[in-house]
């Protein structure tokens, strides 16, 4: 026998199946190539990639504290600006900024596109860009986490159009630590993005050994404190020392 429950989800099924039957791309194989293009390391080297995902942890201190509890921090860079010292230009940066905002999905990810569409757009500022332009301009920038990114903020990213994301640490790692998290890899919702026509480099697990220390405390009170924290008792919460 039946139960309700059991229909309905076979009625679910079976418009799933019907709704993927009727997409224009039906059952193709996924072409992961396109998306997941190869990030420019040739002329980007790892000690610049090492450089930018430290401020990212860096952008934690800068607009926050050097351990909040949601350790989240994003820097957006132009490589295309090699002028300076030639690690490329830094945009704008963003922290998890929920608690203080109130806003709660202001993620770091999201907070930092939202800083650079201020920046970018800004009429008094140094780019002056039109909406439009400011939205094609995402598509010379790369955006470093120190932690991979959740479905919300890797759907941003590419609905952004960036042309780098580079992450630390991984959803993985967050999870065994102990951090809620929707079980959906920024690699899967890149995979799934084929139809937006354009393609976002993936390159994950950067200078884990620096950003993985972020995450690891929340959880587990034996778990040292970030650089430049401390905990005031065992047991107590990390804060700045
Ligand atoms: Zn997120």
């Amino acid at each position: 026998m039946l139960y309700p429950l059991s229909i309905l989800s076979i009625l679910l099924l079976a418009l799933i199946h019907l709704t993927n039957g009727h997409s224009p791309h039906g059952h193709s194989p996924k072409k992961v190539q396109r998306v997941l293009s190869t990030p420019d390391n040739a002329s980007i080297p790892l000690s610049t990639r090492a450089y930018w995902m430290r401020k990212a942890n860096a952008a934690l201190g800068e607009l926050a504290s050097p351990c909040p509890f949601a350790a989240f921090g994003t820097v957006i860079v132009n490589h295309t600006d090699v002028s300076g010292d030639g690690l490329g230009k830094l945009i704008c940066m963003g922290v998890n900024s929920r608690t203080t905002t109130g806003n709660p999905i202001s993620h770091g990810e999201i907070a930092a596109i939202n800083n650079c569409t201020q920046i970018l757009t800004d009429v008094n500022g140094p780019y002056k860009l039109s909406g439009s332009s400011a939205i094609a301009a995402f598509a010379s920038l790369s955006l470093y986490t120190n932690a991979e990114s959740c479905p919300m903020c890797a759907s941003a990213i590419r609905w952004s159009g960036f042309k780098e994301y580079i992450f630390g640490t991984t959803i993985e790692t967050l999870v065994d630590q102990g951090w809620g998290q929707i079980d959906i890899s920024s690699k899967e919702v890149f995979e799934e993005s084929l139809g937006l026509g354009t393609a976002t480099s993936y390159l994950g697990g950067i200078l884990t050994n620096e950003t993985d220390p972020y995450f690891a405390w929340q959880f587990d009170t034996d778990s040292p404190c970030p650089v430049g924290c401390e905990r005031a008792s065992a047991g107590s919460s990390c804060a700045a020392s």
